[in-house]
């Protein structure tokens, strides 16, 4: 081939003088690590020197106003905050930003993550990708479709020990949220779940 004739844009390289920050998102049921990966993620951005900021929306008392907790009880300091827009307020001068518990936010959560990533803060945001009917739990959708980093976890399902995607209530409330641990919910495989009655 004649490579004079190709039209080549043979203009060098040029590092970006901007800061490129990016979402990752870690979704999957309860109990299959999300918070502990989102803490190790964050842990070791704090070893790095990097400044972490870590948000969890006010609904999720479970454990602890100020700390994002795992099931297996690893933590982190936190903020509670009651909408998205709070974030940003908050964000301030954060490289790495972390959000727990992400499925209680409200859609704008989507923009706020955006806006985040284009200032050039790396954002990594864990929580349900389905409620306990399996229905696809708003706003992890959308910011699967929006990050650059996508990560699947799996519990362990309390019946027959496959791998778990699903999240089973226990108890007969129909509410969408009924916040809980191992009280309300167990981790089960496609086999073993059962959707609850209408
Ligand atoms: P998530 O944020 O996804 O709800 P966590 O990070 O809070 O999960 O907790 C994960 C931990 O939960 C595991 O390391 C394990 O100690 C504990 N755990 C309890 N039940 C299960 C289960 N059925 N499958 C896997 N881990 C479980
Ligand atoms: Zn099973």
């Amino acid at each position: 081939m004649n490579r004079e004739a190709r039209p080549v844009d043979d203009s060098p390289v040029t590092h970006p003088t901007h800061k490129t920050g990016w979402i990752e998102v870690i979704c999957g049921p309860m109990f299959s690590g999300k918070t502990e990966e989102l803490i190790r993620r964050l842990r070791r951005a704090q070893i790095a020197r990097l400044r972490v900021a870590i948000f969890k929306p006010k609904i999720d008392n479970r454990f602890s106003e100020d700390r994002v907790v795992s099931h297996s009880d690893v933590s982190l300091p936190s903020v509670a905050v009651s909408s998205s827009a709070e974030i940003l307020e908050r964000a301030s001068v954060a490289h790495v930003l972390g959000i727990d518990e992400a499925q209680f936010f409200d859609a704008d959560l989507v923009n706020v993550c955006k806006e985040l990533a284009n200032r050039g803060v790396r954002v990594i945001v864990a929580g349900l990708d389905q409620d306990y009917r399996t229905v696809p739990f708003e706003p992890i959708p959308h910011l699967l479709a929006e990050a650059e980093y996508i990560t699947k976890t799996l519990a362990i399902c309390v019946r027959c020990g496959a791998p778990a995607n699903r999240t089973y209530r226990l108890s007969e409330e129909s509410e969408r949220v009924v916040v809980g641990a191992s009280d309300r919910y167990e981790a089960r495989c496609r086999s073993c779940y059962i959707k609850p009655k209408e």
